[in-house]
């Protein structure tokens, strides 16, 4: 298949030239479980106060053990075993205040531009909600690329990457409730 025009976009972060797309496989049916489902340990159940920086009696936020380039990643997750499809309506309800409040503490960081927010669940069954924050200025961080860059920038450090998680974790403390977790 030809190149897409997202290659010759300025956020792309490759070089066009030599770059090939990869054959389109068959699908495969029925597709294999995923984490979490038909009797598959869910690492995500089994793993309840691991980077966890702010957690509620539902929900907690993490980050993570390995570092990224972006200045901060940090994933929402419900305590309970749900999917999205599956949330009760109170959690789905909570669910959409704690993304629009996450957000808001996240982009309220002087040197963080936007908070990107996705949700994939290929890999897990068990809820997980990611939040990027792209830093201020680097306009060609921007949109979807900013994943990818997050792998090839150079690791922020750890420190530097904690003490803006415990200022997000005490902003959504202050503004939903529960409690900021300073280990
Ligand atoms: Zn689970």
């Amino acid at each position: 298949m030809p190149l897409s025009r997202l290659t010759a976009w300025e956020i792309f972060p490759f070089e066009s030239d030599g770059l090939r797309v990869v054959p389109l496989k068959k699908p495969e049916l029925p597709e294999s479980s995923r984490r979490g489902e038909d009797g598959l340990p869910c690492d995500s159940c089994e793993s309840i106060g691991r980077g966890e920086v702010w957690h509620d009696s539902r929900w907690r936020l993490i980050t993570f053990s390995e570092p990224s380039g972006a200045p901060l990643v940090m994933m929402l997750l419900p305590k309970d075993h749900f999917d999205l499809t599956d949330l009760p309506d109170d959690l789905a309800g909570e669910l959409g205040r704690l993304v629009v409040h996450v957000a808001r503490a996240i982009e309220s960081l002087p040197h963080v531009a936007r908070a990107h927010v996705s949700r994939w669940g290929d890999g897990g069954a068990h809820l997980h909600v990611f939040f990027l924050a792209r830093p201020e200025g680097f306009v060609q961080l921007r949109g979807t690329c900013l994943a990818i860059w997050d792998d090839l920038l150079s690791p922020t450090p750890l420190d530097v990457r904690d003490a803006d998680a415990l200022n997000v974790a005490r902003a959504l403390e202050s503004s939903f409730g529960g409690a900021a977790i300073t280990q």
